[in-house]
């Protein structure tokens, strides 16, 4: 949430680019001219948001199979210079950059696009959070929950398993790596829940988390993420 203190502050010390070091003379440490040239995922999947040719609407894969969430919606194709600025918003800790893709997210959701009645940011099992310290997911969600006014329930859902990292797996090796990651403590009553991730890759772990908070009860759910890796 942006306050007269952010507005006043960054009129007398105009930010500085993260990318370029210009004077950003806005509130936001990111030019006008960086942010442009970044990755826009322009044309996705209306389903998973997949990145595709201008002329299709729906991915193969979609259109054979739904998957169990509403949509995706997701800002970048995780390509340069996003995906260095996540790994350095993760790995090092940067949460100045976590701020600002969370506020391009939020800048960048369609018109039309209703606020969910609860966020539910992708949880990390506990040792990557003593590692980490942070979880990225609910860094971007906390933005959006300030922004929407909306809860955001970073207590009820867990990542029971410690899984394999599933950059070097094959799609159905993911599937079958991430069944039963997660745990969930509580029940919903047909509420309109958003899955809130960093990078959404094959979708097979918003997809295990999407089912199982629709066996909990929600009306739907829907995903929300910085970036979507193209096929
Ligand atoms: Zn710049
Ligand atoms: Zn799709």
């Amino acid at each position: 949430m942006t306050t007269w203190l952010d507005n006043f502050l960054f009129a007398v010390l105009p930010g500085t680019c993260i990318l370029c070091d210009a004077y950003t003379r806005r509130n936001l440490d990111l030019c006008l001219a960086c942010e442009a040239d970044l990755p826009w995922l322009n044309h996705a999947c209306l389903i998973c948001s997949i990145p595709l040719p201008e002329d299709d609407a729906i991915c193969g894969k979609c259109l054979v199979k739904r998957p169990p969430f509403t949509r995706c919606h997701s800002v970048f194709v995780y390509r340069f210079p996003v995906d260095r600025l996540i790994l350095n918003f993760k790995e090092k800790q940067n949460l100045v950059i976590g701020k600002i893709l969370a506020t391009l997210l939020v800048n960048s959701l369609p018109r039309g696009f209703s606020a969910p009645d609860l966020l539910v940011p992708v949880p990390l099992h506990k040792s990557t959070l003593r590692k980490r310290g942070f979880n990225q997911s609910a860094e971007i969600a906390r933005v959006l929950s300030d922004f929407w006014s909306i809860p955001l329930d970073t207590q009820n859902c867990s990542r029971v398993i410690n899984t394999r990292s599933q950059k070097s797996l094959s799609l159905n090796d993911r599937v079958a790596n991430i069944r039963g990651a997660f745990d969930i403590s509580r029940n919903y009553q047909g509420e309109r829940i958003a899955i809130v991730d960093d990078v959404v890759t094959s979708g097979a772990t918003v997809a295990e988390l999407a089912r199982l908070i629709a066996s909990k009860g929600a009306g739907s759910t829907e995903v929300i993420s910085i970036a979507r890796t193209p096929i």
